[in-house]
């Protein structure tokens, strides 16, 4: 169901996962590790869709869910591209 493609902006490989509201969103691949809590510096998309706060784990350990790690947050394309407002939204042929 995922679709794995490259980032427009960095050239990653990212997967679109669906989030509970129905929309899309870009996230590292592969799938992260990590430890829900409510104040973690970290924000995880989990396998429910739900977008959560937490530590993303090196390793799996004993409680450790998986999730995806946003793509926003490693791209480095993505500040350039969200500051850029003059530019024409087109879905055709924009990831973003
Ligand atoms: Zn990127």
């Amino acid at each position: 169901m995922n679709k794995a493609v490259y980032c427009q902006k960095c050239g990653m490989m990212i997967v679109f996962n669906r989030t509970v509201k129905g929309a899309y969103m870009p996230c590292d691949t592969p799938s992260v590790w990590y430890t829900p809590a409510q104040n973690g510096k970290d924000t995880i998309l989990n396998d429910r869709g739900e977008i959560v706060k937490g530590y993303i784990l090196k390793d799996k350990t004993d409680g450790a869910q998986l999730g995806y790690r946003p793509h926003f947050v490693s791209c480095k394309g993505w500040e350039k591209q969200t500051k850029k407002t003059t530019q024409p939204e087109n879905e055709q042929t924009s990831l973003f």
